[in-house]
């Protein structure tokens, strides 16, 4: 990966010209991690420019996570954007209308696992249980270091049968993990799908993917984009798909007023 400022002279000249598909991971990309979940918050500041570059013509943002849709759409309040919740099984937005079909049984052992995990975690303190509806997120961010282990092997017990008969899928991601319906669909599909659509809708220009993110599950939108785009991880790793890389979410910001400086 390389620092995406070093290469930003020749960025500028691409970024000039394109129809930008901007891809914007929520949490870790345009707001820092927080201890809970509920605490995450998008800076007023980040706000106004996702508007302002939301409103420039042959620019479109899109933004994809984890989290639901209600919950994005509630947090950035912003109307011609485009949303993708629950790792892409959700899409809203300009033309979008799309939620993953889950079958009953697959809903009947999410519940079964939400509820023994309850069960479970009653003594231990700092676990968050994030229903997601069509999926379910547990965060021990919270946990004291110490009951870790134990936290996982609670986890991989109450999965274990389920994800060897194929009933979920287990995801990890930062201090979560993420139990998924059993179907071939992730970010990078969801990505995949967004621009196609767009390139169908804008045949006549050249549309241009840019994707930010941070985590384990943006790692399958990097490989999609790898060779169409830009892609750029956030934070320190030096193992990730991505091409470039930022040090943190104050640089995803700076990368998102020079677009905007750009494009003006
Ligand atoms: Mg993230």
């Amino acid at each position: 990966m390389e620092y995406l400022f070093r290469k930003w002279d020749d960025i500028k000249n691409i970024l000039r010209y394109k129809y930008l598909l901007i891809f914007c991971d929520f949490d870790g990309t345009l707001t820092p991690i927080a201890k809970t979940p509920e605490k995450a918050v998008i800076s007023k500041n980040t706000k106004e420019l996702l508007r302002k570059l939301s409103q420039i013509s042959d620019c479109k943002i899109v933004i994809i996570s984890g989290r639901e849709i209600k919950y994005l759409k509630n947090k950035i309040q912003l109307k011609n954007i485009i949303y993708s919740g629950n790792h892409g099984l959700e899409i809203d937005g300009y033309g979008f209308k799309f939620k993953a079909l889950v079958s009953k049984k697959y809903k009947n052992v999410l519940k079964i696992i939400k509820n023994s995990l309850i069960n479970k975690f009653s003594d231990i303190n700092g676990i968050l249980l994030e229903d997601k509806d069509i999926s379910l997120s547990i965060h021990y961010r919270l946990v004291n270091k110490n009951n870790i282990p134990l936290v996982k092997a609670i986890i991989n017990d109450a999965v274990l049968l389920y994800k060897k008969n194929m009933d979920i899928k287990v995801k990890n991601g930062k201090k979560v993990f993420e139990i998924m319906p059993p179907i071939e669909w992730n970010k990078g599909k969801s990505v995949s799908q967004i621009l196609k659509k767009q390139q169908n809708l804008f045949k006549n220009k050249n549309v241009y993917p840019i994707y930010f993110g941070d985590d384990t599950t943006d790692e399958d939108a990097f490989e999609i984009l790898r060779n169409k785009g830009i892609t750029i991880f956030v934070g320190k790793t030096k193992l990730s798909k991505a091409k470039y890389y930022l040090k943190d979410t104050k640089e995803v910001v700076k990368v998102l007023k020079c677009i905007l400086e750009i494009r003006k």
